[in-house]
């Protein structure tokens, strides 16, 4: 039986609890799980039968969120993560090796930027970033060493849309997988699976958990990568020594990339997701499309708001026709651009620091995808320690603010923007 979104955001992975007949699903606050006896408990370690263990590797609750956002997404399978930014090292780790690189949007949120600039250098693995725009340059930059490309399909901090499709058919010509994180689109706007991608990540932090309570993330697979055929991906295609020699692609075929998220990922990186945490995101997805239609809905007015305004110098929204995205969103989000956008107001550094001292609604925070309206600027906080160049070529120049458009009444988000603009201007 198929059906549409809005059954799946609310019924997909969960059923009755076996045994209590409990219609929400349970918070499994356990750590550990009594075997039946010690040929089960044999059978689960050698993964020849699927079961519960040590809540580091799989817990109830988490595998209903698992099993939910794989569907939503339209993958195989999925492994959640304790943040965002662990499921982009749980996304890359059976693919790389020392000396390994991935060809990146210049265009990323501010801190897989810092994540992908520094810190994965300690593994050995390098990033090439390139104007995901110019597709001869990302063809360029794949090399004998390239195990990945990565981008997001609506960018932050705002306004670019990524051509999924067109990034595809490149990772595709090379034999290796295209990632997408989705984390600002959600599968409810963007489906990358069906543009071609082959691993969808998410920082579940946002818009699926979508009330800024907890903190999550999550790998999701498309099960249609052939692992095998090239040697580029030996943990997957070869004996993994990792797993007493186990070939996951032969053992486990189209789940073997989640397999092994679980099996050695989840077991060795212990970036695990609490089963509080798949609570508060399960409650979270129920909701999700009738949240994104009303951030979308929201966005558009505001943008168009602000694009009218003379205090305003510009907006950068793909919804708006101003932008030069605003054809392609309609092919890779169709039903929206998203709730995340920026403008420039003129009064420059001064300006934006004042408006965001004198906004009542809107919060000034660093975070995104709330019911609440949130806004940030960033010269003043996230892109502090760059230069000017560096904040202009990140999109965050001194004055430039980013909002996060909430599910508030519009009137009210325009009427708090409009009384703060007046200070920050006069
Ligand atoms: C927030 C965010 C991340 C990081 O997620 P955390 O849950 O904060 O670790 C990654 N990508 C995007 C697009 C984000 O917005």
């Amino acid at each position: 039986m198929s059906h549409g979104f809005d059954t799946l955001q609310i019924h997909a992975g969960a059923r009755p609890d076996p045994s209590t007949g409990a219609r929400q699903t349970p918070i499994y606050q356990t750590t550990a799980y009594v075997f039946r006896d010690a040929d089960h408990a044999a059978a689960l370690f050698n993964l020849q039968e699927v079961g519960f263990i040590y809540s580091r590797l799989t817990n109830p609750t988490v595998a209903v969120l698992q099993e939910r956002i794989a569907t939503l997404e339209g993958g195989v399978g999925a492994v959640c993560c304790s943040s965002g930014h662990a499921a982009q090292i749980m996304a890359l780790f059976p693919l790389m090796m020392p000396g390994r690189n991935i060809v990146a949007s210049t265009r990323l949120y501010g801190g897989t930027v810092t994540q992908f600039s520094h810190t994965i250098k300690r593994f050995g693995w390098e990033v090439k970033f390139v104007d995901f725009d110019d597709l001869d340059a990302v063809k360029a930059a794949i090399d004998d060493d390239t195990r990945a490309i990565f981008g997001e399909a609506i960018a932050n901090p705002g306004g670019y849309i990524m051509d999924v499709r067109a990034i595809a058919d490149v990772a595709d010509e090379a034999q290796i997988p295209l990632i997408i994180d989705n984390t600002t689109a959600t599968p409810y706007l963007c489906r990358p699976i069906d543009l071609g991608a082959t691993l969808v990540v998410h920082s579940t932090t946002k818009y699926l958990t979508g009330n800024g309570t907890v903190m999550g993330g999550c790998v999701v697979d498309s099960g249609n990568f052939d692992w095998s055929a090239t040697d580029k991906f030996p943990s997957l295609s070869a004996p993994e020594p990792a797993y007493h020699g186990l070939k996951f692609h032969e053992t486990f075929g189209n789940l073997a990339f989640t397999f092994h998220g679980i099996a050695i990922g989840l077991r060795d990186l212990g970036m695990t997701l609490n089963p509080q945490a798949a609570h508060y995101t399960l409650m979270g997805t129920e909701t999700l499309s009738l949240r994104m239609d009303r951030h979308v809905a929201n966005a558009e007015k505001i943008a168009k708001w602000l694009e009218a305004d003379d205090r305003i110098e510009y907006v950068t929204y793909a919804g708006l026709e101003s932008s030069p995205y605003f054809e392609r969103v309609k092919k890779v989000c169709p039903k929206g651009a998203g709730g995340l956008f920026t403008f420039a107001v003129k009064g420059g550094y001064d300006a934006c620091v004042k408006l965001v001292n004198a906004l009542e609604v809107f919060s000034h925070v660093a975070n995104l995808g709330d019911t609440r309206s949130l806004i940030i600027h960033s010269a003043s906080t996230t892109h502090r320690q760059l230069t000017e160049e560096q904040q202009e070529a990140a999109g965050a120049g001194p004055s430039v603010v980013r909002v996060s458009i909430g599910t508030e009444d519009p009137d009210d988000l325009i009427a708090d923007l409009d009384q703060a603009l007046k200070q920050a201007t006069s």
